[in-house]
């Protein structure tokens, strides 16, 4: 039973925060080291039994969608692409340098970006140099975005040969009127076919991504974009809400303010969202995921083994993250690093053999108490009191005030988030964050609900 929302418990809470898929969030990093410091950092990794976790990020797209927010490049040329590849070998050169060993990978995931806008040649020699600089066995899960208006049989083919055995297909709407709204034109019955190819082709794990609070969704449109997707037996579905950032995506200025549905209207589409996934079947994971009982996602947070990152909610815990090209981002033993987020920036590190990162942290060890405190919260849904950081006394009058709008109960050893609550996950991981409302502005962040 998903609980009912007033309209005045919404307005209390809908304001800018992070997802907190690292803490701190990324721009309340402090940024104090370079490259060499970072390359030096690297060498735990040949050095660490834990878990490595591989991001490549590969930014090139066909054409513009006016809601994205990802680090994007549109263009039409091969030859941009090669170039790009080329740098990104040398990138893998200096990670391989840096961290002296070949470390074994038990996940690697391809995002973008659009990753199926390379030739399969381009996948295959991809694959080929990271398997030359890390351990990419038959044990490692692979993973990759398609966009579903550029898939082919045979590039299914090529992915499933390498190993791939996880695909993330962008599906965001299935109205033609949002659709349009949106600048991708993509019909429901072509993700059908794309689904129903990538399940030809033996992917065990499908994964749809949508968007809520996009310009022209109503409750009808939205509910028949989701009963869709529920047609389509998806092992799992990430259910985002649109981040209208124009400031800083200037082609999300394309998109008339007055055909994006009010905050309540929004809210609404997610928690109708919530109630027909979980009608359904699916289990809702952390904040915005859905997935099937028997999925792994499913199963890790049945057992309390969900875990946060860059990448979203993963099944394994206190793994390292290394991010590979454009913008990505890496979590190494306490220490966080991005590369460039443009191009050029990118190209004139690697080019002066480099390694491109533009920011980092390091993790102090409030920041480490903190931030397992909220990881525990955004994957788990409970706050025991031993994680508690620092001081509870003045968290404990906090979240007296959670409790009294029925976000949270106090029971003996933990605060349980109720399912009223669970719409407000990032909410109460506020006032764990020690940076909060240090240097917030109402641009940083998007709304927490
Ligand atoms: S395909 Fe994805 S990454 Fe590319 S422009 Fe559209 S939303 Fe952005």
């Amino acid at each position: 039973m998903v609980p009912d929302v007033s309209p005045a418990l919404l307005a209390k809470y809908d304001v800018p925060g992070p997802r907190y898929t690292s803490y701190p969030a990324v721009p309340d990093w402090r940024g104090a080291f370079d490259h060499e410091a970072w390359a030096g950092h690297l060498g735990v990794l040949g050095t660490t039994d834990a878990p490595l976790a591989l991001y490549v990020h590969l930014p090139f797209c066909a054409s513009r969608c006016l809601y994205c927010g990802c680090n994007a490049t549109v263009t039409t040329r091969a030859e941009i692409v090669d170039r790009y590849l080329t740098r990104l070998y040398t990138e893998l050169d200096m990670l391989r340098a840096a961290i002296g060993e070949r470390p074994r990978v038990c996940e690697m995931h391809w995002g973008g970006g659009t990753p199926n806008f390379l030739s399969d040649a381009q996948v295959e020699q991809l694959f080929q140099r990271l398997q030359d600089t890390f351990g990419i066995d038959a044990r490692t899960e692979c993973s990759v975005e398609a966009d579903p208006r550029l898939v082919t049989r045979e590039q299914l083919r090529t992915f499933r040969q390498l190993g791939f055995s996880r695909i993330s297909y962008g599906v965001q709407d299935v109205d033609e009127h949002v659709q349009e709204a949106i600048g991708r034109i993509q019909p429901a019955t072509m993700v059908r076919d794309m689904v129903e190819l990538a399940r030809e082709e033996g992917f065990a794990g499908l994964n749809l991504d949508l968007i809520y609070g996009l310009p022209r969704q109503t409750p009808e449109s939205f509910a028949n974009t989701i009963e869709t997707a529920l047609s389509f037996s998806p092992d799992r579905v990430a259910c985002f809400g649109y981040a209208h950032v124009p400031w800083m995506k200037a082609h999300q200025k394309r998109i008339d303010e007055d055909t994006l549905p009010r905050a309540w209207d929004r809210f609404a589409l997610f928690r109708d969202s919530v109630r027909r996934f979980t009608d359904s079947g699916y289990r809702w994971i952390g904040i915005d995921h859905f997935a099937r009982p028997e999925d792994s996602l499913a199963l890790a947070a049945d057992a309390g083994r969900l875990h946060r990152n860059f990448m979203g909610y993963t099944t394994r815990s206190g793994e390292n993250l290394l991010g590979i090209g454009v913008s990505s981002i890496s979590e190494i033993d306490g220490w966080f690093a991005q590369n460039a987020g443009e191009l050029g920036p990118w190209q004139r590190e690697i080019d002066a053999q480099r390694l491109p990162i533009t920011r980092g942290h390091v993790m102090s060890d409030d920041d480490r108490a903190r931030g397992a405190a909220v990881a525990h919260l955004m994957c788990n849904g409970e706050l025991p009191f031993d994680l508690f950081p620092g001081d509870i006394e003045p968290l404990v009058d906090t979240y007296e005030q959670f409790a009294a709008d029925g976000l949270v109960i106090f029971e003996s050893d933990r605060l349980a988030v109720t399912p009223l609550g669970r719409f407000f996950l990032r909410n109460l991981a506020f006032p764990l964050d020690a940076y909060r409302g240090a240097t917030d502005g109402p641009r940083r962040f998007s709304r927490a609900v």
